[in-house]
């Protein structure tokens, strides 16, 4: 089986992508090595929740474009996502950040501060089931007429020789298979236990603190985070690093403290000083159906990665971004 378009990942940026090419009528297919709930995307929190990553006017753009969609995606029940209300709270005083307007923030009053904090910001956002809504983009993705197969590609040229136009969306793996050594794994562990009745999300923004903690309540479960290990590439649960999230966690919503663990998860954030959403030709000859697509000489390579900490934040805008792309080089589909 061959495709115009393949698109390799098959995490939240490579689903959401395939999804934008298959809908605006282009014959997609996903080849990965992880399925999407073995993915780094499958294991976040996760919330829409952007940081000032490169290039900043873009970025500020992918994650306003992907509010938009998330919020509009809350009302179906299918997708997993919904807009949840907590506050995002600092041990020094801060300022409101960028985007706060765009979710409605207002400053807290102190009585509605944790002990230990100074300022902090309540608004609305929203909360994303990641093992759902991947599920989701794979039904959306099929019954756009696209498809996934697990491969594991060892160089980009490999691809190229699959299809006229590839879109490589494979995370911390860029960093071997794009041969980029710019992108960095920073590990990141979850704990997810029963909920004791919370309903609102907590995060700690004290800017510049060691440890992540936050609290996402899902419906009948919290997500607590969390870690960041720059450089570890291990997978496997590190129990002393669960039960250190859940005292931080528990420190701030004592309910936590003896609430059953139903999970641990891990995933490697994709981090990269500057997001890489770029294009280019690969001098390769097309050997499947699809290469009938005209793409002018070589094949066209397309890198959607190194959205570090906020994929899902992001994922829309740049998917869309790809999609456009594509279509400006290839024309019309019929
Ligand atoms: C603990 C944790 C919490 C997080 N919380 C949030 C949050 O609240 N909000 C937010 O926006 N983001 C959050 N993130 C970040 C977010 O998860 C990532 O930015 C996002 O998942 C990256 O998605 P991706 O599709 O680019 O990569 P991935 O999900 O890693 O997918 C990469 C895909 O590429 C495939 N692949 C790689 N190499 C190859 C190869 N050589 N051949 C074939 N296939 C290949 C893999 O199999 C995989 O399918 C969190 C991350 C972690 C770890």
């Amino acid at each position: 089986m061959s495709a115009s378009v393949l698109v390799i990942g098959a995490g939240v940026s490579g689903l959401t992508t395939a999804v934008c090419l298959a809908e605006s009528g282009m014959d997609v297919r996903v080849d990965t090595d992880r399925l999407p709930g073995e993915t780094t995307s499958a294991a976040a929190g996760a919330m829409w929740d952007p940081y000032l990553a490169e290039p900043r006017h873009l970025v500020a753009r992918w994650s306003r474009e992907t509010l938009s969609v998330l919020t509009g995606l809350s009302t179906d029940a299918d997708a997993g996502i919904r807009l949840v209300e907590g506050t995002q709270e600092s041990r020094v005083p801060c300022e409101l950040p960028v985007w706060g307007a765009l979710v409605g923030a207002r400053r807290c009053e102190p009585d509605e501060l944790r002990e230990g904090f100074v300022t902090g910001w309540h608004y609305s956002a929203p909360l994303v089931d990641m093992p759902r809504y991947l599920d989701y983009l794979v039904r959306r993705l099929a019954r756009a007429g696209g498809s996934i197969r697990r491969h594991h590609y060892d160089t980009l040229e490999e691809a190229t020789r699959e299809a006229p136009v590839v879109v490589n969306c494979s995370g911390a793996g860029a960093r071997s298979l794009a041969a980029d050594d710019s992108v960095e794994a920073v590990r990141g562990q979850l704990v997810v236990v029963e909920n004791p009745g919370i309903r609102t999300f907590f995060c700690d923004d004290t800017p510049g603190a060691e440890d992540l903690t936050y609290i996402y309540p899902h419906a009948d479960v919290l997500v607590l985070g969390g870690t960041a290990d720059r450089g570890n590439w291990e997978l496997r649960p590190d129990e002393a690093a669960a039960q250190e999230i859940i005292r931080r966690c528990a420190a701030v919503e004592p309910s936590i403290a003896g609430a059953r663990v139903i999970e641990q998860r891990v995933g490697l954030r994709p981090v990269r000083e500057r997001v890489r959403l770029e294009q280019e030709r690969r001098d390769s000859t097309s050997t499947g159906a699809g290469a009938g697509m005209a793409t002018g000489a070589g094949s066209l390579l397309l890198h959607n990665y190194g959205h570090g900490g906020a994929g899902l934040t992001l994922s829309w805008g740049c998917a869309r971004e790809i999609a456009e792309r594509v279509r400006t080089a290839v024309g019309p589909t019929p």
